[in-house]
């Protein structure tokens, strides 16, 4: 029987989920033994767009794309990955909701493009030249770069089969999404690829689990205001913890380490704006109602990794 053939594409993201792939460790090797990978671009190998271009259509059964779509050639590749793989996935929480590089929203590209090639301290640019999506160098080579536009998730540009969440996902969640993929057991399409658990519920901080009286949150605290009690529920300690409401796929690993969890892990199952549930859920744990004046930046807390992909972020897509 021929290996499944797998594609992986980063669009507009960092690298760091090619490295959470990378720390499969000797699962790895499993893995690349039972697929035939037949792109993965631009980080691991020297593959062109071309090639991906000449496959035939369906002809890769399963597709990974990390990073969101960003620009005029992300747009193009994942449009091409969508028509060549049969199923196709959104690797991380930058292709599943924005991700953090998402908050480039907040501002137009004029005003980013300004910011970085103008208005710092440091640039020293007096004609203040900014880069062009073509230009002519030498009265001879035409050269073109993507053009910029708002940062989106990949299913606001072509319809995605699965979700997996983790910024980066956690190597442990990595391998349940491949042993599901390699072994066909997968959730109904349109799923994310996860345990279905908020983070909450493993966690061992929580009160519930742990049998101590539950306790609403008097004091909103920065995580430089104070160390948390050990073993204390972050979140009734006044650090704005996003355990409930955030996939728990990670180890719970924050928490574990004295800090609130920021949901890159995505919304748990049935949950559509991860903003908007995060403050329901926050604010129902406030003792008292003024407590949310003093929630520090609110849109960068609740939005973090979700702004493209929330009602919020539709709103501002220009
Ligand atoms: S999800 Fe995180 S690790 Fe993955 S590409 Fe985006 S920023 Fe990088
Ligand atoms: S709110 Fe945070 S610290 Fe509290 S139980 Fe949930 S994950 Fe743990
Ligand atoms: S605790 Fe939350 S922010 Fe931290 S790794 Fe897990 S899901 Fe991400």
């Amino acid at each position: 029987m021929s290996k499944p053939k797998l594609a992986y594409y980063l669009a507009g993201g960092c690298g760091g989920c090619d490295i959470a792939v990378v720390d499969l460790s000797e699962t790895l090797v499993d893995v690349a033994l039972a697929v035939d990978i037949v792109f993965w671009a631009p980080t691991v190998a020297d593959a062109k767009y071309k090639d991906l271009e000449a496959m035939p259509d369906g002809s890769i059964d399963v597709g990974l794309i990390t990073g969101n779509v960003r620009n005029s050639e992300h747009d193009h590749i994942v449009k091409v990955m969508r028509k060549k793989c049969k199923v196709l996935i959104a690797y991380g929480i930058c292709a599943t909701s924005g991700g953090i590089k998402s908050l480039v929203n907040l501002y137009t590209t004029e005003q980013l493009l300004d910011k970085a090639y103008v208005d710092t301290m440091s640039t020293d640019n007096p004609d203040k030249v900014i880069p062009q999506t073509s230009c002519i160098v030498d009265s001879k080579y035409d050269l073109t770069l993507p053009a910029l536009f708002d940062a989106k998730p990949l299913d606001q540009v072509v319809s995605v089969d699965y979700y997996i969440g983790g910024c980066p996902p956690h190597y442990d969640h990595v391998k349940t999404a491949f042993t599901a993929l390699l072994t066909g057991q997968l959730p109904p399409p349109g799923s994310w690829i996860t345990s279905g658990k908020a983070l909450c519920e493993v966690c061992g901080r929580n009160p519930v689990l742990t049998g101590k009286p539950k306790k609403f949150t008097t004091t909103i605290k920065r995580t430089f205001e104070g160390t948390p009690t050990e073993g204390a529920c972050l979140l009734e300690e006044g650090y704005l913890c996003l355990g409930p409401i955030t996939q728990g796929d990670c180890g719970v690993k924050c928490p574990n380490a004295n800090m609130p969890c920021r949901g890159c892990g995505g919304p748990i199952p049935g949950v559509k704006d991860f903003g908007t549930r995060a403050i329901s859920a926050i604010a129902s744990m406030l003792e008292k109602e003024e407590l949310v004046d003093e929630i520090p930046d609110p849109v960068h807390l609740f939005y973090r990794y979700t702004l493209a992909g929330s009602a919020l972020g539709k709103k501002l897509n220009r």
